[in-house]
């Protein structure tokens, strides 16, 4: 028996590519397909969220006692406010053989990548950086310098994006979804991740010869 862990995925991009949407689809088309991982935040809740649904918000002293526990796979700062990955569920749900999605930014995702190095790592991205900055500003509830803050976290994380695995091109959602998905179902028949299996194939074709023989 080949018994495979599950991948881990990590979904990053710019604020406004709508990579949220796309997780949001993807696990509503896709059900039981995909587990989201839920992070820890010390971010004030927005209005309509819940707490441990979008995230687990944590005082500052809370989120301090989580890092010196231990318990984050991977935290990062992100515009003045702490997030982390719950170590704990990742690492249950992946030796279950489930494929664990996380939402996190370019710090993050780059920290999982040096634990995981196997991890699978995409990058949502609206078809130019016209197009981001228009989606940025048709939001339409942000103020000229809240934008030119997110456009400039942007050009950061745009020198990142190189690292990643695949790009997702955020044009039409549905397509993106589907992309995700494809991706992902793609990367569980890679030959590299399939090493045991292969070796098992190579052994019993062997002895069956030997039988022959
Ligand atoms: P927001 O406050 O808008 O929900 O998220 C801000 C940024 O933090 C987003 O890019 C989101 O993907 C990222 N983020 C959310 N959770 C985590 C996490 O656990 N770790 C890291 N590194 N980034 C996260």
């Amino acid at each position: 028996m080949n018994e495979k862990k599950g991948l881990v995925v990590v979904l990053s991009g710019f604020s406004g590519a709508g990579k949220g949407t796309i997780m949001k689809h993807l696990m509503s088309t896709y059900p039981g397909a995909y587990h989201l991982s839920i992070s820890a935040t010390t971010r004030p809740m927005r209005t309509g969220e819940r707490d441990g649904r979008e995230y687990f918000f944590k005082t500052r002293e809370e989120f301090d006692r989580m890092i010196e526990e231990g318990a984050f796979l991977e935290y990062a700062t992100f515009n003045g406010n702490s997030y982390g990955t719950p170590r704990e569920y990742v690492s249950k749900l992946t030796a279950e053989g489930k494929d664990v999605i996380l939402e996190i930014e370019v710090q993050g995702a780059l920290q999982v990548r040096n634990i995981f190095p196997d991890a699978l790592l995409l990058f949502v991205t609206p078809p130019s950086a016209a197009e981001l900055k228009k989606r940025l500003v048709a939001r339409g509830t942000e103020t000229d310098e809240v934008i030119s803050q997110r456009l400039s976290i942007s050009v950061g994380e745009s020198e990142l994006m190189d690292k990643y695995d695949y790009l997702v091109v955020n044009d039409r959602l549905e397509d993106a979804v589907r992309h995700v998905h494809a991706i992902i179902q793609s990367e569980h028949a890679a030959t590299r991740r399939n090493a045991e299996l292969i070796n098992d194939i190579h052994k019993q074709l062997e002895e069956f010869r030997k039988e022959q023989i």
